[in-house]
């Protein structure tokens, strides 16, 4: 299309040839007259300069020459270069498409990763393809409308868009769910539609310490596009990470796409970033997650405080606590942020439950517990 545009706005009926070619017609029965010396003829029409820029009266005639052919080589480069569809010129934008307009799209692939989960992978439209250069880390879904009756859920691409413009989520199908099971019966080649890019998130670079995610089954989603994005990709950032990741059973838990890169990041850089995976119970080994990595039961109070970057670091003594002013304790405080994505149960459990309208609403459950205030929680 854009080709279309480019050719359809810069055809050789261009400006340039066809002043050369009516300066070179005029000139030619100009050389008939005493042109140079003596006023134009009668018959000819008076050479305007904004009509003509060729044409400069009383000007030498090697100048003259020099114009012309200056005229002559950019019109011809400007039509043999158009006309070549082999000549690779600087693509136009894409025009913008709003957040809220829906675009067709086309499922890639389908693979089924659990009992009720899929990876799916679907064709970014070119309006969201400059999104892999992540130059805006913040975390995005997408809105994917079910066309059968016409609603809508958001997902998240756990790489944004790859490489080969593509987008592949992991996606629960709930047994009387709409898009879910919808999503699931689509095949290969299928139609999709999409609509955003939306900001579930926004990260800083070196605003806080310490981030902690907490999420539950395709709650990680969010999770590892934000591991895919920055923390695998800036090691040198400041900010400590952690994920706390629950599923049911092993069985259900992220797919080795998800999870491998993040087992082996961890245990290249463990001062950077931590997983630590729970299971509500254990039916037997899971071949991509390290046993030591697997805890059964629930995320807990002891469970986080225990995963907290700084849990290993010795408590202050009594009186180094009280002689410090509270000045410089909100000084030597560190900056947290509490990250949690889930099932509504869980967030309820660990958060306390959103408010009216889908606000964050109070902090409360294990972090409004341990003391945690609504500026270092965030509920996606
Ligand atoms: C920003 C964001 C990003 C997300 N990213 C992802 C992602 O990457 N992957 C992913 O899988 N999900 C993701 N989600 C969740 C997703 O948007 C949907 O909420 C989820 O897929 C369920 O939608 P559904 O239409 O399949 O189910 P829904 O129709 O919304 O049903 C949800 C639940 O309600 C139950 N239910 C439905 N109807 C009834 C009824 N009549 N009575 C009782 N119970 C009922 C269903 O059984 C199910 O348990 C994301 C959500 C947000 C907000």
């Amino acid at each position: 299309m854009w080709r279309a545009l480019a050719r359809s706005s810069g055809r050789p009926c261009s400006p340039s040839l066809r002043a050369w070619k009516s300066t070179k017609k005029t000139l030619k029965s100009r050389a008939t007259h005493p042109l140079f010396e003596s006023p134009p003829h009668p018959e000819l029409p008076p050479p305007s300069h904004e009509h003509f820029p060729l044409y400069q009266p009383g000007e030498p005639i090697r100048g003259r020459i020099v114009r012309i052919a200056t005229a002559f080589a950019a019109g011809f480069s400007i039509y043999f270069f158009l006309e070549d569809p082999n000549v690779i010129r600087p693509l136009l934008p894409p025009p913008k498409v709003s957040p809220s307009q829906y675009v067709p799209t086309r499922l890639a692939s389908t693979e089924t990763s659990g009992p009720d989960t899929k990876l799916l992978k679907i064709v970014a439209p070119p309006h969201l393809r400059h999104l892999k250069s992540a130059d805006d880390a913040s975390i995005w879904s997408v809105y994917i409308k079910d066309d059968d009756i016409q609603v809508e859920r958001a997902y998240t691409p756990l790489n944004g868009v790859d490489d080969n413009g593509d987008m592949l989520f992991w996606i629960k199908k709930y047994p009387k769910g709409e898009v879910g099971r919808w999503l699931h019966s689509k095949s290969a080649g299928e139609r999709i539609e999409v609509r955003g890019p939306l900001t579930t998130w926004s990260w800083k670079e070196d605003l806080w310490d310490e981030v902690v995610m907490i999420s539950g089954g395709t709650g990680v989603t969010p999770f590892v596009q934000l591991f895919n994005n920055v923390i695998s990709k800036s090691p040198s950032s400041k900010t400590r990470f952690t994920l706390l990741h629950s599923s049911r059973i092993l069985a259900e838990l992220p797919p080795p796409v998800i999870i491998e890169p993040m087992v082996e990041f961890a245990s290249q850089n463990p001062d950077k970033f931590r997983l630590h995976i729970f299971v509500d119970e254990s039916d037997g080994s899971n071949a991509h997650v390290p046993n030591e990595s697997i805890n059964t039961g629930r995320i807990s109070e002891a469970s986080i405080k225990q995963c907290l970057h700084g849990s290993e670091e010795q408590p202050k003594s009594w009186w180094a606590k009280s002689s410090s002013t509270i000045s410089s304790q909100e000084e030597t405080k560190s900056r947290i942020m509490f990250l949690v994505c889930g099932p509504e149960p869980m967030i309820d459990a660990i958060a306390g439950p959103y408010g009216r309208n889908l606000s964050q609403g109070t902090v409360a459950g294990i972090l409004g517990k341990m003391g945690y205030q609504s500026n270092e929680v965030y509920k996606l």
